[in-house]
């Protein structure tokens, strides 16, 4: 089934306001293999609102809005789309009451006469019951059965509505062995999203005729696969064997799928094998250890790390050489060695990382520009050094960086 989704309010169009719902809307109109076709914003302007719904009625005929059900002038949904549909507004004293009881039961105090526009009903409308709120949402529907429901904007008593009413109203629609709309990401680090789609040839356009899309962010590039023709039982068998086909082609770079984090896998991993962890942090200022101890129970991993800002903290807590520090600078892969490797030893733990880098905006150098890193993991086998130019800003280069590090350690400790 496909659908319209008209999203409403000046404050969406403003960007004061995230639209939210629209994105909630999608994901729970998708599981039941509802697809929205078409999105629409507008303001909170009366001819606005009628030319976009009576345009996703054409083209539609089966359209959502949420927005505008409020009890003040700003609020024109309800007339707007009753006009639309040749119908009268009719007061509904079983909402009066309601919103009466629910005043009083909240507040403690009389309903404002201003709620009162919210008791009225197009003719012949269904009242879908708000049990978070005093908006009824509402169901019009033509002799054509081109149908609106109209959600209000709160996203809590849009939500609630939409499990309520809306979801099962439609589920009834679609009918038996209804297609799902499942989507399964496989996320990747450390490979760019063009290297990564070349690794995948005619995988990297769609698995089983399933398209696959690229989505590449600080963490790494996530794979989005999407089944929107199947059942659901066979939608999941589509995405697992699809699945399997990309980590094959992939490789090393597949790290878990949905929203799996490194940091957590990596804490498993040391913790099935015994071992520990210290940090020695220049660029990255903590965040790595910031986000290993951001994982409940990661104490029993994570001996904890020097923030190693200064060359003096650098050779007096970690034994950097001054040597190194003199002939290759203070971002090095030397240098980086040597803080793993001091960290670990002064921390008592298996492995030791050191990132040193230049995070910018000022600082680089032609030899040495903003966004070199360099990364060392030891006590996993041999220390390994991971040296890389990243772009963007000072905050991406610290996460990338940040991210690449929890990537080594887990590369080197799946090799053993
Ligand atoms: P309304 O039903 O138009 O009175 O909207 C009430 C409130 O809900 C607004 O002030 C917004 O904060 C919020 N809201 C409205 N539309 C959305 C939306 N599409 N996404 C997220 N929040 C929304
Ligand atoms: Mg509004």
């Amino acid at each position: 089934m496909q659908i319209e989704l008209l999203t409403i309010g000046d404050e969406l169009l403003l960007g004061f306001t995230v639209d939210t719902n629209a994105a909630y809307l999608a994901r729970a109109l998708a599981a039941i293999g509802v697809e929205i076709v078409h999105r629409t914003t507008v303001g909170d302007d009366a001819e606005k609102i009628a030319a976009a719904v009576s345009e996703a009625i054409e083209r539609t005929g089966a359209v959502i809005t949420t927005g505008g059900l409020g009890p003040t002038a700003d609020d024109r949904t309800r007339p707007v789309i009753a006009t639309l549909f040749g119908r009268e507004l009719v007061l509904d004293e079983s909402i009066v009451a309601q919103i009466e009881a629910r005043f009083w039961r909240m507040t403690s105090a009389k309903m404002p006469q201003t709620n009162i526009v919210q008791a009225m009903v197009p003719a012949g409308a269904r009242v879908l019951e708000n049990h978070h709120g005093t908006a009824p949402g509402l169901w019009i529907e033509d002799a054509q059965g081109r149908w609106v429901a109209m959600l209000p904007g709160v996203p809590r008593e849009m939500r609630g509505l939409t499990q309520d009413s809306i979801l099962p109203i439609l589920r009834e629609r679609i009918g038996a062995a209804p297609v799902a709309i499942v989507s399964r990401t496989i996320r990747t680090t450390g490979i760019g999203e063009s290297a990564l789609a070349e690794r995948l040839g005619e995988l990297g356009k769609s698995v089983d005729g399933m398209p696959l899309a690229f989505l590449p962010g600080w963490a790494g590039v996530d794979l989005r696969l999407t089944s929107r023709t199947l059942p659901p039982d066979e939608a999941t068998r589509a995405l697992d064997s699809a699945e399997r086909m990309l980590r094959d082609v992939a490789g090393p770079v597949v790290y878990g799928t949905e929203s799996d984090d490194l940091t957590e896998l990596i804490l498993d991993m040391c913790r099935e094998r015994g071992l520990h962890i210290a940090t020695a942090e220049s660029c990255t200022g903590g965040l790595l250890g910031a986000r290993l101890t951001a994982i409940p129970g990661s104490s029993d991993v994570y001996h904890g790390g020097v923030i190693a800002y200064d060359n003096s903290v650098k050779t007096k807590l970690l034994g950097v050489s001054d040597v190194t520090l003199r002939e290759h600078g203070a971002v090095s892969e030397q240098a980086a060695r040597e803080m793993a490797e001091g960290c670990a030893k002064s921390l008592g733990a298996q492995i030791g990382v050191g990132i040193t880098g230049v995070a910018g905006p000022g600082g680089g150098t032609e030899e040495k520009p903003v966004g070199t890193v360099w990364i060392a993991v030891s006590g996993i086998g041999e220390t390994r050094a991971l040296g890389r130019v990243y772009v963007g800003d000072r905050e991406e280069i610290r996460m990338r960086a940040t991210q690449a590090s929890l990537d080594q350690i887990r590369r080197g400790l799946a090799s053993i």
